[in-house]
């Protein structure tokens, strides 16, 4: 069996106001039904005017995902009945929508890169919330509609059904919430509803269907499965997990002897399992129009130029740019280029430090950790680029070893308030042996303690000079410089 699979992603773009009107698009923890107008209220005879700045953060993520931008805008309405859509209908985009043919990049596990195909990505409106809810005296089933999100502006983008598992579902969807970030259109939280994913799946007989201009054909009298669409899928990790179960589910069934039917399902997350919704709608059911009250919008050239002086280095232009220039691992430019806010706090680091691979190292190693340990972004952790900079260079000037930096830097972090990394490396210098007699002192010390350890070095075992180090090293609570010990080490043992 193969696994055929086509993403719909929607995501709320940051704008200041709604799609169709000037009401305030910020409606996170408002109170209900205060953002809202004649508008996106639906009432009668509203017209809708539409939000350029919203068109122009379309055409940047059509620009982004190597689209094709229409010369026109034009919007059509969408009919269903529904108590979060006052107008009885959405202003979307049905034939002709602003993006088309676009391609997006994902790195699979194997280190393989897999294209995702975009069909289009289109621009439309956001319904209202509702709120299920049971009268606690009579019990009866009522329902309250909150108009403050009706109107907000979204855009779909949707992807030629040319994904062919759940990971690489998985990861297409991470990549486009990083791509919305990057370019700063959306900040596509799911858990806030920002961003929405809804896969359709079908699974088909291998050998028996053929893809013929991205659609999925049967091959001679082969009956292709339907497909089933899953919605209410509140993270990235469930699009993987909802998907998973669809293609079991399915399978199960096609073993089982029953006939798969054409569904949309809903992810019940705390069950970890789809559950029926409804015989999926058709497109006619939706008796998609030309927007009347809305005039067609030209697109010039000159628009698409001033809206690609936007565009901002993207994720793999950046890992390109950090592999060449820097030979930096894989694994660390994966974590450097995951968000645009570490990749720019690396690389104001590494233009102060000019040293990638440290400043590198530093980030991925202990200040990482410190992030994930604590749920934190990195700009809030208390130092900042400026001061990574500093203990670098100290590092490389052998101000401080490599030892004493990592403890300031762990210092640093568990303090919440600004530090002065400056004093701190100062202190640490003051503190570290660098008396030669005391230092001497310790690294007899160490010799006459560790007899064994001599003999094998006198005897030719050179390598456990490495161990008569660490001993001095502990003689001197870290504070000796590891190099000069070293030395001191190798003078008394008449090297
Ligand atoms: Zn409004």
């Amino acid at each position: 069996m193969d696994t055929i699979i086509g993403l719909e992603i929607h995501l709320q773009l940051k704008t200041e106001s709604k799609m169709f009107c000037s009401c305030s698009s910020q409606y996170f923890e408002k109170e209900p039904n205060t953002l809202t107008c004649p508008k996106c209220l639906g009432l009668p005879g509203a017209l809708p005017v539409p939000n350029k700045h919203a068109l122009e953060l379309c055409i940047l993520m059509g620009l982004a995902t190597n689209c094709t931008i229409a010369k026109h805008i034009k919007f059509d309405r969408k009919h269903y009945f529904y108590p979060d859509l006052p107008k009885g209908y959405q202003i979307s985009q049905y034939d002709e929508p602003l993006c088309n043919n676009g391609t997006v990049n994902i790195k699979l596990p194997d280190g393989s890169t897999s294209t995702v195909l975009i069909e289009r990505i289109h621009q439309e409106e956001d319904v209202a919330k509702t709120f299920h809810l049971k009268d606690g005296t009579t019990g009866a089933d009522y329902t309250l509609v909150d108009y403050n999100k009706s109107g907000v502006p979204l855009i779909e983008i949707v992807t030629k059904p040319c994904i062919k598992s759940a990971q690489e579902a998985k990861l297409y969807a991470t990549k486009i919430r990083q791509i919305a970030r990057y370019l700063g259109i959306s900040d596509a939280d799911m858990e806030k509803g920002q961003m929405r994913c809804e896969p359709n799946i079908s699974i088909q007989e291998t050998g028996k269907w053929q893809m013929v201009d991205n659609k999925i054909k049967p091959i001679g009298d082969y009956k292709l499965n339907p497909k089933t669409e899953v919605k209410n899928i509140g993270s990235i990790s469930a699009v993987e997990k909802a998907i998973e179960y669809e293609v079991k589910r399915m399978t199960d069934d096609l073993q089982a002897g029953k006939k798969l039917t054409q569904q949309t399902r809903g992810w019940n997350a705390e069950k970890g399992i789809t559950e029926f919704q409804r015989s999926k709608e058709s497109a006619e059911d939706y008796r998609y129009f030309r927007e009347p009250d809305i005039p067609i919008i030209n697109v010039s050239d000159q628009d698409i130029a001033n809206i690609s002086t936007k565009l901002v280095e993207l994720p793999d232009a950046k890992a390109e740019r950090y592999k060449n220039d820097f030979g930096l691992q894989d694994y660390d430019i994966e974590v450097l280029t995951a968000s645009r806010d570490i990749a720019e706090y690396f690389e104001k680091a590494f233009d102060l430090s000019g040293d990638a691979k440290s400043t590198a190292n530093w980030i991925t190693g202990i200040i990482f950790s410190h992030l994930n340990k604590n749920g934190i972004e990195i700009n809030d952790v208390s130092i900042k680029p400026e001061d990574l900079a500093i203990l670098t260079k100290s590092v490389n000037t052998k101000a401080i070893t490599t030892n004493k930096a990592k403890e300031i830097l762990l210092n640093c972090l568990s303090n919440d308030k600004s530090v002065d990394i400056s004093s701190e490396i100062e202190k640490a210098q003051s503190s570290a042996v660098s008396d030669d007699g005391a230092l001497l002192n310790m690294v007899k010390q160490a010799l006459s303690e560790n007899e064994k350890a001599v003999t094998d070095y006198k005897s030719g075992k050179t390598a456990v000079i490495g161990f008569l180090v660490g001993a001095v090293m502990k003689l001197s609570k870290g504070n000796a410089d590891p190099n000069k010990v070293k030395d001191l080490l190798e003078k008394e043992l008449g090297k």
